[in-house]
């Protein structure tokens, strides 16, 4: 057993890709305690003050007889698609604890007791692991409960390794080095079925520079500069979806993986973005704008050449006003930019 166990936890640290991270942990609690079913859920990030019950839940990775798996992705274009800890009876009482809950399965076997574990991290609760009891684990013994408990411990210690270098630590933002495992994920974007505007909608790119920053820094001073920059992240985090990835890329520059739109929606997205800030007051300075420069990401894009196309329109609206966005894509189309040589994914060899 004990040989057995230091494998499994060696393999779930060797890990850095979350959702192995998370099929790694499923695997090793359904070999090692025999229920039914283990299936763990992340939270969605919501809003900094909205409550807790709101948030959605999403179910992650999932360890039965059949092995260890991430179901297909939901379509991340319909947060509102997701059930949220409000929705489950157990998981509400779970979150509301902070603490395990056992209760009995309505669905599986009857008699059977279900057990679900917070899942903590550094910076609070983000996530569910239960545990469906069934065949000849009808409930969990005390020391399976302790093991699920230590695995649980372990789990944060890894993502708290993980996130110290893929998160900013001014923002909390993811920062550079994660974006191209995530714009690789988010460059196929899964349709819904019948969605009748599926030809036009994909997801988008858009670079985010904040105006005149140097000139706030040498009249406020750095910690004021930094403040903004806090503040923006925070906007960032409230305006766009819950799924979608943002970054601080460097310096005074954010970025947004914005999914699922067609090209006015996207406008329409980082609009609401770009006047939320234009309307924010920050203290002492006032008023701060940003420009923004958004492009689609195509089917077979690459991050470089992405960036690079968002980059060009950004530059645009500096060089014309500053405190707007605009599309490459539109700005290509009214001939105010040279169209950029295609670069696919197929040349990425080296
Ligand atoms: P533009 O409207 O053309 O973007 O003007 P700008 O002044 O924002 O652009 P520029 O690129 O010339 O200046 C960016 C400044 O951002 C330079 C540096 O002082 C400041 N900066 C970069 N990183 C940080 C940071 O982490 N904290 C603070 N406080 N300032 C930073
Ligand atoms: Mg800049
Ligand atoms: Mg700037």
């Amino acid at each position: 057993m004990i040989p057995g166990l230091i494998d499994s936890l060696a393999d779930i640290t060797s890990h850095r890709d979350r959702d192995e991270v998370d099929r790694a942990i499923v695997a090793m609690l359904f070999s090692h305690i025999r229920p039914g079913r283990v299936c763990l859920y992340r939270l969605l990030p919501g809003a900094a003050e909205g409550a807790m019950e709101a948030r959605g839940v999403q179910l992650r990775a999932v360890a039965d007889a059949a092995g260890a798996r991430t179901p297909p992705e939901e379509d991340p274009s319909d947060p509102q698609g997701w059930p949220t800890v409000d929705s489950r009876a157990p998981w509400r009482e779970c979150v509301r604890r902070g603490d395990v809950v056992h209760y009995l399965g309505d669905e599986g076997e009857p008699g059977s007791l279900n057990s679900v574990f917070p899942i903590l991290a550094d910076h609070g609760l983000i996530g569910l692991l239960e545990i469906e009891c069934a065949g000849r684990c009808m409930s969990l013994r005390p020391e399976d409960v302790r093991l699920v408990q230590a695995v649980l411990r372990i789990l944060r210690n890894h993502l708290s390794v993980l996130d110290y270098g893929e998160r900013d630590t001014l923002t909390g933002l993811r920062n550079r080095r994660t974006f191209e495992t995530m714009f690789a994920k988010r460059r196929v974007f899964r349709r819904r079925a019948g969605d009748q505007k599926a030809g036009t909608r994909t997801n988008w790119v858009g670079i985010v520079d904040v105006d005149r920053f140097k000139a706030i820094n040498d009249t406020f001073g750095h910690l004021f500069g930094d403040e903004v920059l806090l503040l923006i992240a925070r906007r960032m985090q409230e305006t766009f979806r819950q799924s979608e990835a943002l970054f601080r890329f460097g310096g005074e520059e954010f970025l947004v993986i914005l999914d699922d739109a067609d090209e006015s929606g996207a406008m329409k997205a980082f609009e609401r973005f770009r006047t939320a800030i234009e309307q924010h007051r920050f203290p002492q300075i006032g008023q701060v704008t940003v420009s923004v420069g958004i492009t689609r990401i195509d089917a077979y894009d690459i991050p470089a050449s992405a960036i690079d196309r968002a980059d060009s329109a950004l530059y645009f609206a500096k060089e014309h006003g500053r405190n707007r966005t605009l599309a490459y894509e539109a700005l290509v189309r009214e001939g105010l930019l040279a169209r950029k040589a295609v670069q696919a994914a197929e040349l990425e060899l080296f």
